[in-house]
């Protein structure tokens, strides 16, 4: 299995609640490790950008207006297998679908509020990685 990387996002609603420390342990006793981290609040336009494969759905305008609400906690994750492996970990969008053991089972408030990002291949992960992080920032 091909060592990956990933990107992740601890979203606004989980780092409101203090529970980045929890996640990012549930993150670490996985096996995936962490490349690159920063708190940051993302502008509109960022997070415009960041969801704009989701443009034309309904909920974009309040899932914009819900990434820009307060801080996240963006990270690189790498690992074998690490796109799978992590959006294994943090369960169905929807936490009320989410298996037991699962970041956003564990967490999740709603289907919007669900506590964390994961990017969905290998594409995404390379240009998601991209949008926030400058190569010399991967440092771990
Ligand atoms: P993410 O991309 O954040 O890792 P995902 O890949 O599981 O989540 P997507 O379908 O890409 O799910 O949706 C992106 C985000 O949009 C979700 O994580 C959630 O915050 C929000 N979202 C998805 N579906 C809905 C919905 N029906 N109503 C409100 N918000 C939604
Ligand atoms: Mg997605």
């Amino acid at each position: 299995m091909a060592i990956e990387r990933t990107f992740s996002i601890i979203k606004p609603d989980a780092v409101e609640r203090g529970l980045i420390a929890e996640i990012l342990k549930m993150i670490t006793d996985s096996g995936l490790k962490i490349k690159g981290m920063k708190m940051m609040r993302m502008d509109r336009a960022k997070a415009e950008g960041f969801y704009a494969v989701h443009k034309e759905r309904p909920f974009f305008g309040e899932l914009v207006d819900y990434m820009i609400s307060g801080p996240v906690v963006v990270s690189c994750l790498e690992g074998e297998n690490a796109i799978e492996n992590y959006r294994k970990l943090m369960g169905a969008t929807n936490p009320a679908q989410a298996e037991e053991g699962t970041i956003r089972a564990a967490y999740g408030m709603s289907i919007q509020n669900n506590a964390c990002h994961g990017s969905d291949g290998p594409d995404t992960a390379r240009t998601e990685v991209a949008y926030f992080f400058n190569d010399d920032e991967l440092v771990g």
